[in-house]
């Protein structure tokens, strides 16, 4: 028999964006013509000149262990994309680099958070963040947001959830699932409440620059006087097509930094060192960014225009991220049992939205091709009108 287990690792759910992408991705493997709506990752290869680089890096012999922040040149690299793309006021020492920014997020937390601390999360939120929270012994107060403001936190919603435990918010946009994106004038108004209650906001912006219609993405630690309190989560998956080299990074204040590094020394040591090369090489040129953007968002208007009109579903245009929302409680379904029939009958994967807390939708991902993406509408129109 198994020794005791962990009780808040033993009530840890998996998460359902990694099994239903790896279910699909099994299924196209054994030859099943599946439309995957799933992926959580650009379909796009990572570009060239970042493989060479790499492939550079292992030939030079940078096959070590890295100072655990990172590789200076890389912080110093990152510090000067956050100064010119991002406005704040940042240098290395503010920044440490992470395997991946999913790590990036759970240190973050780990750093403030104690057992029985609050952390406030806008519903629909992104699957991982309730298990961290979960695993840190915290709780998590869940804020409802509405369909018809656009799934965006309300700031009378947000001062009614704060009490005296509230130790971070975590806001994440462009949003996954949602798609939706901030203002200046809105995040001004939520640091106002971050101010005056004292707590952090985790600002999760790993989709930054997949935003669309020429909105702008304003990075919370910009805001002034938001920089102390802000601890900012960005990373490489999505922006350079690098989900599987696992580089993210975290960026807050001084104090925060020398503490948070801490956790890296005892946990991973570093980062990747090749990976770091190649993320060295992929700030130097962002060229490739800007094609990927509007790929993107052909592809959504593509997605969005191919299912308005399905009666009983109803897309949402999403401004960012490579995600539509889409409310199919029309259907009478629930969203497990639209995606699970969807999938069985149609061969069509979507990820259900209970996992982000809001029965009633499912998410569509739209990092697939124009062919693939025309082959999903249809099948889901036969879907929907089958029902
Ligand atoms: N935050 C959000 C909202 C995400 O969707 C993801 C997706 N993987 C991550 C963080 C983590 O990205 P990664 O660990 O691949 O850098
Ligand atoms: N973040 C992506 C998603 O939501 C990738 C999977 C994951 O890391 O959860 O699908």
């Amino acid at each position: 028999m198994l020794n005791k287990i962990n009780s808040n690792v033993e009530k840890l759910n998996k998460s359902a964006t990694l099994k239903i992408t790896a279910l699909t991705k099994k299924m196209v493997s054994q030859g099943k013509d599946v439309v995957n709506f799933a992926a959580g990752e650009p379909d796009f290869d990572t570009p060239d000149f970042i493989k060479q680089a790499a492939k550079i890096a292992i030939d030079k012999g940078f096959t070590k262990y890295t100072p655990s922040a990172g590789l200076p040149a890389l912080r110093e690299a990152i510090a000067k994309k956050l100064n010119d793309e991002n406005g704040m006021n940042v240098s290395a020492a503010n920044i440490i680099v992470t395997a991946g920014a999913k790590y990036a997020i759970y240190v973050g937390l780990l750093t403030v958070v104690e057992p029985g601390d609050e952390i406030i999360v806008p519903v629909p939120y992104w699957v991982s963040y309730p298990e961290m929270a979960a695993l840190l012994g915290a709780r998590m107060v869940n804020v409802a947001t509405r369909q018809e403001d656009g799934f965006k936190l309300k700031p009378s919603e947000l001062a009614k959830a704060v009490t005296s435990k509230t130790r971070v918010l975590i806001l994440n946009y462009p949003s996954n699932p949602t798609g939706v994106t901030y203002t200046k004038e809105e995040l001004e108004e939520i640091l106002k409440i971050a101010k005056k209650n004292n707590f952090y906001v985790l600002s999760d912006e790993i989709y930054e620059k997949l935003i669309y219609d020429g909105s702008d993405h304003v990075s919370f630690a910009s805001l002034p006087g938001a920089q102390d309190l802000t601890i900012t989560v960005n990373g490489f998956s999505k922006a350079f097509s690098m989900t599987g080299w696992r580089l993210g990074y975290l960026v807050a204040n001084d104090e925060f930094i020398g503490h948070a590094s801490k956790i890296i020394d005892h946990t991973t040591s570093c980062s990747c060192t090749i990976s770091q090369h190649a993320a060295i090489a992929a700030l130097a040129d962002i060229t490739w960014q800007a094609q990927i953007q509007k790929e993107f968002q052909n592809r959504r208007d593509l997605l969005y225009k191919g299912l308005s009109g399905i009666k009983n579903f109803k897309p949402m245009k999403s401004n960012g991220t490579f995600y539509m929302f889409c409310d199919v409680s029309g259907t009478g379904l629930s969203s497990f049992d639209f995606a699970s029939r969807l999938l069985e009958e149609k061969l069509v994967s979507c990820i259900p939205a209970d996992s982000f807390g809001a029965d009633g939708f499912v998410r569509l991902s739209f990092a697939t091709s124009s062919d693939q993406i025309n082959k999903g509408i249809i099948r889901i129109k036969e879907f929907v009108e089958s029902l």
